[in-house]
C-alpha cells in the first residue's frame, strides 16, 4: 500500500544513512514521499537497500521536527520562538561581542557528517573566513580521524583506496574491526556474494560477527583478539609474512621507500612481534596467526576492509599504519581486488574531511600553514587567513572550562550524546556564552544551547554527499524546507550578518568554489554529476572520468612510506573492580543514537540495546538471559537487558549505543588516539551485575 497513493513525480538521490551511499528514486505525490525506490542505475547499490534507506523518511515530517529558530538567553530558560531574522542577528552579534571582549579565537564551529558538502564547506569557510580562526572540528575526530592520519602519512591521502565493485575481484578479504552486515548492509552482501563465488575470509575482531558464519560463507579465520590488541595482532600478521619470505619484495622496492622498509622490517621481525608473544597479549592462537598471514599474503589479491574497532582506540592510527604497511609489504595496494578500505559510518563523513573540517587542514587535506594553499584561499575569499592549527573538539571543550573560549556554532552534531566524556562535555558547554545548535530535532546538546536554529533534511535540499569509495553523488531537493531554508542558506545568512560577503544561489556554485581550489575535485561540477550520476575524486585534469582505484602505479605521495609501529597497550586496564572489557557496535535496523530511526513509525525500529555476555561469564554472576545488569565502569554507570551468547569470549561483554537511555558514552573513558584524540570507544574496563533496571 502506497502511503500517500500513487507518485506524480520523482527524482534520484542519495541516501542519508550510511557511507555505503545507496542511490534512490524518491516517489513524491505533491510534497509527500510515496515510497523510496533503491535505483537500479545506482553505482555504490546497484539497486540494492538497506530497511534504513528504504523504509526509515518518517523522521522528516516526525512531529519532534522544529522549525521556528529559538532563543533564550540561560540554558534554564524556557526556549522563545524568534523570527530568522532575529536569530540571525542575535548569533552574529553575539559571536561579535565574543570576539571583541576574548579575542577572535574564542569561538568555533563543528561541521556535520550528515550534511552536504556544500554546506560542510561554507562552515568551515565561515570559520576560516569570518571568524578569522581555525577553530573548525568534525565528528570524524570520534571515528575516523585516525584514517586520515594513518593513510596520509603512509600512502599520501586520507581516503579508502577502491571502489566496491573491487571487492568482486578479491580473492581474500580481511575485515578488521567492522561489521558490515549490521553497519554497511548493502556492501555486506556485496562481499558475501564474492565469498559465496569462492574467496576466502579472515575476520580480525573480538565478536563473533554475522560474517563469520553466514549461510554459504564460513571465514576462513577469526581471530577473537582481546579488544585493544589490534596493533600487536597486525604487527604479528607482517612478522610471519617477513620471517617466512612472503613479501613482494618486487613491489616494495619499485613502489616504496626501501630504507624505510628495511627499518621497518628490522623492527617486526623483533621476537616481541611473533606470533608466539602476540598469543600472550591478544588470546588469538599464535597457529592461527600464521595461518592467517600466509592466507592474506599468498592467496592472490587481497584487500582489507576495516571499521571503528580499528580507529576509535588509543592507538588508532598506529592500527591504521600498522594495515597500510601489511599491505604494502604483500604488494596489495594500486589494482583491483586489494587495497585499504575504511568503512565510514556516516552518509558524508568522506565528504566532510574532504571539505577542511579539520583544525589543521582546508579542504583537500592542505596543511593551514602551506603558504601556497593559504594563498589559494586568500584570493578566493579576500581575507587573510590564520596559519595556526585550531583547537580541536576535545580542546575546545577544555579551553571553555579554562575560560578562553566563549562561543561555539553546531551544525547537525549532538556532542552531549555521541562523544566520550560526557561530564566534561557539558561542562565545556555550561562554560560557554554563546552556544548555536542548528538540528532537525531537540537533543542532548541543544540542552546547552542558548540559539535553536532549525535543520533541514536531505529530502529538503540540493547537495552532494561523498561515500566510503570517494563516490560524490547528488541530492536532489524533493519539498521545500519545513523550516524555511537549507542548511547552506542558514550558515550563508550567518555568514552575511557576520560581515562575510557570500551570495550563493545554488549549491553548484559551492560546488564550483570547491573545484575551484581544492585540486582533487578541480573536474567536478553539478553538471557532469548530472551527466555521469556521480564520479570519484580525485577528479582532475589528469583523470577526468574520476578515480575508481587509487595509488595505481604510484602512491599519491610518490613512495609509500613504512612506519614502525610499536604496540602499546592502553593505559584503560582491567582489574579486581573492573574485570571485564567492555566493546560497541551497531545493529542493521538503527542508526547512532537513533534520532532519525527512532522516529520512523514501525515498531521494528525500536529495538533496545542489550549487553552481550558470555555465558561463563553470567553464571559467575548469576545472571539470566533477559535479567537487568548494572554496567559500571570507572567513568559511571547504566543499566540494560543481559544477552547470554557465545558471540563474545569470556572476559568480553558487548552492547549497541543506539538508545540515549543506555548512555554507553557515560561508561567509556576519556583515553583518546595519541595522534588525533579520537576517543577509545571500544576497550573500556567494566564489571557487570544482576540489577533491578534503571
Ligand atoms: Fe542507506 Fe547505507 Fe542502507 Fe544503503 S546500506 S540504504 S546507504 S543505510
Amino acid at each position: 500500500v502506497l502511503e500517500h497513493g500513487q507518485p506524480e513525480h520523482s527524482a534520484v538521490t542519495t541516501c542519508a544513512y550510511c557511507g555505503v551511499g545507496c542511490a534512490f528514486k524518491v516517489e513524491m505525490r505533491g510534497e509527500e514521499v510515496v515510497r523510496m525506490m533503491p535505483y537500479k542505475d545506482g553505482k555504490a547499490n546497484h539497486g540494492h537497500s538497506c530497511v534504513k534507506g528504504r523504509f526509515a523518511w518518517g523522521y522528516t515530517t516526525h512531529k519532534d521536527r522544529i522549525t521556528k529558530p529559538m532563543l533564550r538567553a540561560k540554558i534554564t530558560d524556557p526556549w522563545k520562538e524568534v523570527s530568522w531574522d532575529e536569530a540571525i542577528s542575535h548569533v552574529a552579534s553575539e559571536f561579535k561581542r565574543i570576539q571583541a571582549e576574548h579575542g577572535k579565537d574564542a569561538i568555533g564551529g563543528i561541521t556535520s557528517s550528515r550534511c552536504t558538502n556544500e554546506e560542510t564547506f561554507l562552515v568551515q569557510k565561515f570559520v576560516r573566513a569570518g571568524f578569522g580562526n581555525n577553530n573548525v572540528d568534525t565528528c570524524a575526530r570520534v571515528c575516523h580521524s585516525p584514517t586520515g592520519y594513518g593513510l596520509s602519512t603512509t600512502l599520501g591521502t586520507s581516503a579508502g583506496t577502491q571502489d566496491f565493485d573491487s571487492v568482486m575481484d578479491s580473492d581474500v578479504i580481511m575485515i578488521i574491526g567492522a561489521n558490515p552486515t549490521d553497519g554497511h548492509p548493502v556492501f555486506g552482501s556485496r562481499m558475501k556474494q564474492r565469498l559465496r563465488q569462492g574467496a576466502k575470509l579472515i575476520v580480525i575482531d573480538p565478536r563473533r560477527t554475522d560474517i563469520v558464519h553466514t549461510p554459504h560463507v564460513d571465514a576462513s579465520y577469526h581471530l577473537a583478539l582481546r579488544p585493544g590488541t589490534n596493533v600487536a595482532v597486525i604487527n604479528a600478521l607482517s612478522h610471519v609474512i617477513v620471517s617466512e619470505g612472503l613479501v613482494n619484495e618486487a613491489y616494495v622496492r619499485e613502489r616504496c621507500d626501501w630504507d624505510e622498509f628495511s627499518d621497518w622490517a628490522s623492527f617486526i621481525l623483533d621476537p616481541k612481534n611473533s606470533p608466539e608473544a602476540v598469543e600472550a597479549v591478544s588470546g588469538v592462537p599464535a597457529q592461527t596467526i600464521r595461518d592467517a598471514a600466509r592466507l592474506y599474503a599468498t592467496g592472490g589479491n587481497a584487500a582489507i576492509y576495516y571499521g571503528l574497532g580499528v580507529t576509535e582506540h588509543s592507538q588508532g592510527s598506529t592500527a591504521v599504519i600498522a594495515i597500510a604497511n601489511l599491505a604494502m609489504a604483500t604488494g596489495n595496494v594500486g589494482r583491483s581486488g586489494v587495497g585499504i578500505n575504511p568503512l565510514r559510518g556516516q552518509n558524508n563523513v568522506q565528504g566532510s574531511c574532504d571539505m577542511g573540517s579539520f583544525p589543521h587542514e582546508f579542504p583537500g587535506y592542505r596543511h593551514v600553514a602551506d603558504d601556497s594553499v593559504r594563498h589559494i584561499f586568500e584570493t578566493e575569499w579576500k581575507v587573510p587567513l590564520s596559519d595556526n592549527p585550531g583547537l580541536r573538539i576535545p580542546n575546545m571543550l577544555d579551553a571553555a572550562v579554562d575560560g578562553s573560549f566563549k562561543g561555539i556554532y553546531i551544525q547537525g552534531e549532538d556532542i552531549v550524546q555521541s562523544d566520550p566524556d560526557t561530564k566534561h562535555i557539558t561542562a565545556g558547554l555550561s562554560a560557554m556564552e554563546c552556544v548555536v545548535v542548528q538540528d532537525l530535532f531537540l537533543n542532548e546538546t541543544s540542552n546547552f544551547a542558548h540559539v535553536f536554529l532549525p535543520g533541514s533534511t536531505f529530502l529538503e535540499k540540493n547537495g552532494t554527499f561523498t561515500n566510503a569509495e570517494r563516490r560524490i553523488q547528488l541530492v536532489r531537493k524533493m519539498m521545500a524546507p519545513r523550516n524555511g531554508y537549507e542548511d547552506w542558506e542558514v550558515t550563508q545568512l550567518l555568514g552575511q550578518a557576520m560581515g562575510m560577503n557570500m551570495h550563493y544561489t545554488h549549491p553548484s556554485e559551492i560546488m564550483d568554489e570547491i573545484a575551484r581550489t581544492t585540486p582533487s575535485f578541480a573536474g567536478v561540477s553539478f553538471k557532469l554529476l548530472e551527466e555521469k550520476g556521480s564520479i570519484q575524486w580525485p577528479c582532475n585534469e589528469a583523470a577526468p572520468e574520476g578515480t575508481p582505484v587509487m595509488h595505481v602505479g604510484h602512491f599519491v605521495r610518490g613512495k609509500g612510506k613504512f612506519v614502525i609501529t610499536d604496540y602499546i597497550a592502553t593505559d584503560e586496564k582491567t582489574g579486581p573492580r573492573f574485570p571485564l572489557l567492555l566493546t560497541t557496535g551497531r545493529i542493521l535496523t538503527q542508526y547512532n543514537v537513533g534520532a532519525q530511526t527512532r522516529r520512523t513509525p514501525n515498531v521494528a525500529w525500536h529495538e533496545e540495546d542489550l549487553l552481550e555476555i558470555h555465558p561463563h561469564d553470567a553464571e559467575e554472576r548469576g545472571i539470566k538471559d533477559g535479567d537487568w545488569v548494572k554496567l559500571a565502569s570507572r567513568s559511571g554507570e547504566t543499566s540494560l537487558h543481559a544477552k547470554i551468547t557465545d558471540r563474545v569470549a569470556p572476559g568480553v561483554v558487548y552492547t549497541t549505543f543506539h538508545h540515549p537511555a543506555t548512555q554507553a558514552n557515560v561508561i567509556t573513558t576519556d583515553y583518546s588516539d595519541w595522534a588525533t584524540n579520537c576517543p577509545e570507544y571500544k576497550v573500556t574496563a567494566v564489571q557487570v551485575s544482576l540489577s533491578n533496571g534503571p
